[in-house]
């Protein structure tokens, strides 16, 4: 049969079609936390069901061994995925010069990453990593990891003062600034939103090379803050790879408010495309008032509900 033009136009829109309805793969890392207080074995199947609820990613679990663990056999094939979302963080020694070169390579070629709270604890020493998440957290960090970066006037500023680096109030909700919002992961969104009860990092260092600082939180001196706008969201770029990085996400608590989780699903995209196609969620937080998923507290038993500003 000759191919008429109404054929070839059916087979052209059905291999589109194919193509824009493959899942973006996922390799959601986890395996390790910098104390108890950070239960990662919890926090990944929320991370997983939120991904995965968009309709848009597959996800991959890899676990890393254990501190002790036997990593000889640790090599995850980084390029299978279009992003690495990291519910992980573990001390510089714990990765082989090997391993960390190989994750360089990925996303200096253009593997998307995303750095969610504690990840941004991760490999205080390693450089190139540091570079990838702009700034980050204790893991012996300090003057000498890249000066405190902050929003002044409107601006992004740093401040060189020696000190270590990652400090908290305790948890209670606070308002994110967003100072871009023509970015496609902060497009459509309210300027000022509540984000609930978690912790709100400060003091954070780094090299904040290439580091879009798309939101801030305040953090107040009454709660051991800083008295300066804190950055809270960011993208970056490291060789062609896109880098969102999010301080939010303590634990599932702070995972169920449906700013922080819409800020996931939307940087994991654009992360790993460039681009976002969600929508914004009519539920958004607005700026005094919290909003928050309630079919997540099942998959934490610590998970109280009123504490920490949940209900408040
Ligand atoms: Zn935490």
């Amino acid at each position: 049969m000759k191919p008429t033009i109404l054929s070839l136009l059916t087979i052209i829109f059905l291999a589109l079609a194919v193509q824009a309805a493959a899942p973006i793969r996922v390799m959601l890392l986890d395996g390790e936390s910098g104390g108890p207080y950070h239960k990662w074995q919890l926090v990944t199947p929320v991370l997983k069901k939120q991904l995965e609820e968009t309709g848009l990613f597959q996800v991959e679990v890899v676990t890393a061994p254990p501190a002790k663990g036997d990593f000889s056999n640790f090599k995850p094939e980084f390029s299978k995925y279009q992003v690495i979302v990291m519910n992980y963080d573990a001390p510089d020694e714990r990765w082989s010069a090997e391993l960390k070169s190989s994750f360089e390579q990925y996303v200096k070629n253009g593997g998307g990453l995303v750095v969610v709270h504690a990840a941004n604890n991760a490999f205080g020493k390693w450089k190139e990593f540091n570079e990838m998440i702009g700034i980050g957290g204790w893991r012996g960090r300090n003057e000498a990891s890249g000066p405190l970066w902050f929003f002044k006037d409107g601006k992004l500023t740093s401040d060189n003062a020696p000190g270590n680096a990652g400090n908290h109030g305790a948890r209670q909700p606070y308002q994110i600034m967003l100072h871009d919002t023509k970015h496609p992961v902060t497009k459509g969104l309210p300027k000022v939103w509540m984000h609930q009860g978690d912790e709100l990092y400060t003091n954070l260092r780094g090299p904040g090379k290439n580091m879009n600082v798309l939101g801030t939180a305040f953090a107040d001196p009454s709660n051991r803050g800083t008295n300066r706008d804190e950055p809270m969201l960011m993208t970056l770029s490291y060789g062609k790879g896109k880098i969102f990085h999010t301080a939010m996400g303590h634990d599932v608590m702070a995972l169920s408010c449906v700013g922080a989780i819409t800020m996931l699903q939307r940087g994991t995209e654009w992360a790993a495309t460039g681009k976002v196609t969600q929508k914004v969620p009519a539920n958004f937080p607005t700026a005094n008032s919290v909003s928050y998923r309630t079919d997540y507290a099942a998959m934490d038993p610590n998970y109280k509900k009123g504490l920490n500003g949940l209900d408040r």
